[in-house]
């Protein structure tokens, strides 16, 4: 018998009004089904909303340093049992255990982080044209908000919405991706053990087009924090915004590595790889573009292939895994197509470019770590978003033009540039379009305790985690206090 989940609303464990159910299955291995869990719909998102507004003007009122006691109790549940909630985001998201793992100790320190913002200032003193007024100005929580989350992170983005959110007083609806609802079973059953209480923090797991349409059309829902396809972002923010909530988006992107004359290039290859084929590729901050000066292309080029063929790719619970599949059919249908496309659009595939089967691949969706060369910069797989083990090699000219190159996109997450040279790395910072730049360490990665995001089409522009969370998850209220 494979266990049935529910939904959490009002402190309750409780089944969808309609009784369909869906499979969670393993992508490695789809014989294998991790349980089934419910299909929320518009009734019972709007049920989840009634309760977290009700348990609003309690949660509001309690004093931040217990709701940091109560963060950091379900970091502790969580950090007891991060083996095996790495195993279940393994099982049914597909990453490495070790990166899945990694992952869930990130869900901790983002955890434990708010923890502590919740013994910090919470506003500012200000001084005042009246001699004896204290002016204030204080942050003080939206009410109710939503959150709708992709399923490429299925731990850390959602941890890194709920646990600001919480913290700074609002109440939570959280829809998590359909396809990885166990993950996010494991974070709401944190904070249930950690004593929170009823109504503070709802799990619809459910559709988008139903238990998320409520969430962006109810009026009760004061904001909605999202991240996801640019498709679904920009359409959701249009409609939160006509009925005068705040919306936070964090969407696509198409970043780029940039790889210098003078870069090692034994190390921008292994920088490559870390970025393009961990998780997948499946990460909005994944490299997807490679930049290289022409002196150094073929070279690189060369040691990036041998180096690509080695990578041992199946299922993530084995160790000497590197890349495992990607989430599911349709995922492995628009990578397939993708790299179709490239092939019809005149790019030479350097290596990988198809479907793995037989054997230990045969019931899951293995596609070959895959590169693409002379890709020139109007090339639809220089432009879209693949969200695949894909990597398209553009050769620059010099320094303008990988600028240039780097630049010629809608998105602007994140980039990577490997240089020893300071003077250039300082003009790359500068002029490089990203919300997040590293130089010489790969496109991914973020730290808890810093802003994080995109520009250009990648983001609304309202950065997530550390102290930027602030800014989306409050308001100001400024107070005039003078002697009668
Ligand atoms: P998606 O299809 O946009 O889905 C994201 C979430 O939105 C899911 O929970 C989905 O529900 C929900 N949704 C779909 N339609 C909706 C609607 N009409 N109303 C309300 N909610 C709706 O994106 P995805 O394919 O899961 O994730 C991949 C995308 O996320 C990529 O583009 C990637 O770049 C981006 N991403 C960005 C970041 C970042 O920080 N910038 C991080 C990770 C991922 P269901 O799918 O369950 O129905
Ligand atoms: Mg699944």
């Amino acid at each position: 018998m494979t266990q049935a989940y529910q939904n959490y609303i009002d402190g309750q464990w409780t089944d969808a009004s309609d009784r369909a159910r869906t499979s969670n299955l393993n992508p490695a291995n789809t014989r294998e089904d991790l349980g089934t869990f419910p299909s929320a719909t518009r009734a019972d998102a709007a049920r989840a909303i009634d309760a977290a507004q009700r348990a609003f003007p309690s949660w509001a009122r309690t004093p931040m340093p217990q709701r940091g006691e109560i963060l950091t109790r379900a970091a502790d549940w969580m950090h007891a049992r991060r083996d095996e909630i790495g195993a279940a985001l393994t099982r049914e998201e597909g990453k490495t255990f070790a990166e899945a793992r990694g992952e869930v100790a990130r869900g901790v320190s983002i955890l434990r982080y708010y923890a502590g913002e919740c013994l910090q200032p919470t506003g500012e003193v200000y001084p005042s044209a009246g001699a004896a007024t204290f002016l204030f100005a204080e942050r003080v929580p939206l009410g109710v908000v939503g959150l709708i989350t992709p399923w490429n992170f299925p731990c850390a983005i959602p941890t890194w919405k709920m646990a600001p959110a919480l913290a700074y007083g609002n109440t939570v609806v959280f829809k998590p991706a359909e396809i990885t609802p166990l993950t996010a079973w494991y974070l709401v059953s944190a904070f249930e053990q950690a004593g929170l209480p009823p109504g503070v923090l709802n799990l619809v797991v459910g559709r988008g087009s139903q238990a998320g349409q409520e969430l962006v059309e109810n009026g009760q829902v004061k904001a909605i924090s999202f991240t996801g396809s640019n498709q679904v972002g920009t359409r959701l923010a249009a409609t939160v915004a006509q009925r005068g909530g705040k919306a936070q988006l964090e969407l696509g992107g198409k970043n780029p590595i940039i790889i210098l004359n003078d870069a090692d290039i034994a190390r921008a290859v292994e920088l490559t790889v870390q970025g393009a084929m961990l998780s997948t590729g499946q990460k909005c901050t994944a490299t997807s573009r490679a930049i290289v000066t022409r002196e150094v292309a073929n070279d690189y080029r060369d040691a990036l292939a041998a180096r690509v063929k080695q990578l041992r790719v199946g299922d993530g619970m084995q160790s000497d895994v590197y890349m495992g599949p990607l989430v599911s059919a349709d995922a492995e249908k628009t990578v397939l197509e993708y790299i179709a496309l490239g092939k019809n659009e005149g790019a030479r595939l350097v290596t990988g470019g198809e479907k793995l089967r037989g054997g230990e691949f045969e019931n899951g969706f293995f596609v070959a770590p895959t590169i693409f060369d002379n890709v020139t910069p109007d090339m639809r797989i220089a432009q879209e978003e693949i969200f695949g083990p894909v990597v398209s090699v553009l050769q620059a000219r010099d320094i303008d033009d990988a600028i240039a190159l780097a630049n010629h996109t809608r998105f602007g997450l994140s980039a990577s540039v490997v240089t020893r040279d300071l003077n250039l790395a300082l003009r790359l910072i500068r002029e490089i379009e990203a919300g997040v730049i590293h130089i010489n360490s790969m496109t991914a990665g973020a730290e808890p305790h810093v802003p994080f995001g995109g520009t250009k089409a990648s983001s609304s522009g309202l950065r997530e985690q550390g102290k930027a969370a602030r800014e989306f998850f409050t308001e100001w209220k400024t107070v005039y206090v003078d002697p009668l």
